[in-house]
């Protein structure tokens, strides 16, 4: 069978990249190569962050509402290929494809919220600030902005950043994952048949080399990263170094807390959507269950064990699967060492998946360890894969405590019937996203996606009113008619109490 090779997006046109290092994609669940790319350069990558800077000019110049007609047209095609996106992310990543039709779904979202743009970059005015005095706030486009993507949503993450920054007048250069580029590249031609002018939207697959690029290039005015912590902090201080504006959204530890007063049928339900969904492959994932009270541990693992050996593990094409593998090899045998060195440092592992990963493909069934405690690595490192971690605390405050303490905190959740636990827990809890009987809590496209602590640096979140914010520099324009000017000299500041 030929392998088809993959080109990138720059002004309008499919071009092959000239890094010399060709990428192989593969099909998870088979560990097969299914296709190739070779990388963007910096040169190429320069070239598509050139064309965007051209493109701006007139781009930046096209009214709101007009930029808003492009997005009506975009979510229709949207719709109707979601079928054909969805299969691109299941054969690339190896997630179901009712999940891949969801992330669809929910990227597809924010294009909708983009469809009020004008609404979004409405302005304030005060009129009278001072004697014939009026007051104005523009929201100006940045200019060239940057998006830098992880595999985990191939069309989700790529859709948190460009429809918000182009709505709001930018041009971008999208950096796909070099995992997963067919989704994002599909998306961009897309963009373009609803109308889009060649040069906006310069889509290439690369690696540090392209990324590099994109911090040095004196162009590029905003950057958003969403991916791991290390690579995450270098873009971050590498970009700000070079005077851009950087969002670096990154890992997560996400913590349910159950109390001994919730439905712990309904938890136990909730903890394996949330831990073994998209093979834990979620930055929002839960991945350490605290549960408050040995008898509601005891009665969690109880329920979870059968629930987790009879999870449906294999291909996306197979309908009744509702686990498919991890993303590679590299990344299957770096589960398999973590869930080695929990039971070297002393966890009782009660679900062991690991025979799974005799199967061709990258699969690896779900894991679960009891008795974990906060020095364990497993507890303290992001696994990415279906691994959960119980540990056992005697109180909430203990609970809240080791939430607060870990060095992540992008989401969170508590389950209870109790509304005063609920509401000390959401205002105490030091993490960005949070859940009241909801394992993900991943807000919705007009409210907007961010964590803290280590979880995010450069404090802007994403989409919604925070990702405008992002994409725009605020003016303020102060301004008076000559019927109102004084006569003589001002030296002073005026206000409106010198009226
Ligand atoms: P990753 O950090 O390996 O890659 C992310 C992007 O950075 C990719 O485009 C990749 O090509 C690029 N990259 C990789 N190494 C680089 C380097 N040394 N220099 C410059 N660029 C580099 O992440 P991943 O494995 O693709 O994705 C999984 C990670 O993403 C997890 O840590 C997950 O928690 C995180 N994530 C976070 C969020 C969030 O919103 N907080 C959402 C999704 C995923």
């Amino acid at each position: 069978m030929s392998i088809n090779h993959l080109k990138h997006i720059i002004n309008g046109e499919k071009v092959s990249g000239t890094s010399g290092r060709i990428f192989d994609i593969y099909n998870p669940a088979s560990g097969k190569i299914i296709r190739k790319i070779e990388g963007a350069s910096s040169k190429d990558t320069k070239k598509a962050i050139e064309i965007s800077n051209v493109a701006f000019k007139e781009w930046s110049q096209v009214p709101p509402s007009k930029r808003a007609q492009i997005m009506f047209k975009y979510r229709e095609l949207i719709i109707k290929h979601t079928d054909e996106l969805a299969e691109l992310i299941s054969q690339e990543h190896g997630k179901t494809f009712s999940d891949a039709k969801g992330e669809v779904g929910r990227g597809m979202e924010v294009v909708e919220y983009c469809t009020a743009i004008n609404n979004h970059l409405k302005s304030d005015f005060s009129a009278d600030v001072s004697n014939g005095i009026d007051s104005h706030n523009l929201r100006q486009p940045m200019g060239v902005c940057a998006g830098i993507v992880p595999f985990n949503f191939p069309a989700m993450v790529p859709m948190w950043m460009y429809p918000v920054a182009i709505a709001c007048g930018n041009t971008f250069v999208l950096k796909l994952s070099e995992k997963v580029p067919s989704c994002g590249l599909r998306l961009t031609e897309l963009m373009h048949e609803a109308g889009l002018p060649n040069g906006v939207l310069n889509t290439v697959v690369g690696d540090k080399e392209a990324v590099d690029e994109i911090l040095h290039n004196s162009l590029v005015r905003a950057v958003s990263f969403v991916g791991s912590t290390n690579v995450g902090e270098y873009i971050y201080h590498e970009g700000s170094n070079n005077n851009k504006r950087v969002q670096a959204l990154c890992g997560a530890k996400n913590h349910m807390i159950v109390m001994p007063d919730a439905d712990l049928e309904q938890s136990s339900d909730a903890i394996i959507g949330a831990a073994f969904g998209s093979a834990g492959e979620r930055c929002m994932a839960i991945s350490v269950v605290v549960a408050v009270g040995d008898e509601t541990a005891d009665r969690l693992i109880e329920s979870l064990i059968p629930k987790i050996n009879s999870l449906k593990i294999g291909s996306y094409n197979d309908p009744e699967v509702e686990m498919g593998p991890v993303i590679s090899k590299a990344s299957q045998e770096k589960i398999v060492s973590y869930i080695e060195s929990g039971i070297k440092q002393g966890a009782d592992l009660k679900v062991d998946g690991r025979s799974e990963t005799e199967k061709e493909g990258f699969f690896i069934g779900g894991c679960l360890f009891d008795n974990v405690t906060s020095d364990m690595s497993i507890y303290t490192d992001e696994i990415f894969g279906p691994v959960l971690s119980v540990v056992r605390v005697s109180t909430y405050d203990e609970a809240l405590k080791l939430v607060n303490d870990h060095e992540y905190g992008n989401g969170t959740a508590i389950f209870t019937r109790d509304g005063d636990t609920a509401r000390h827990f959401t205002s105490n809890v030091q993490v960005g996203m949070v859940g009241v009987n909801i394992p993900i809590p991943v807000p919705v496209a007009m409210h907007s996606f961010g964590g803290w602590k280590r979880s995010l640096f450069g404090g802007s979140s994403i989409h919604g009113m925070e990702g405008v914010r992002f994409y725009t520099q605020l003016k303020t324009i102060t301004s008076r008619w000559p019927s109102g000017i004084r006569k003589g000299a001002q030296f002073h500041f005026e206000s409106g109490k010198d009226v």
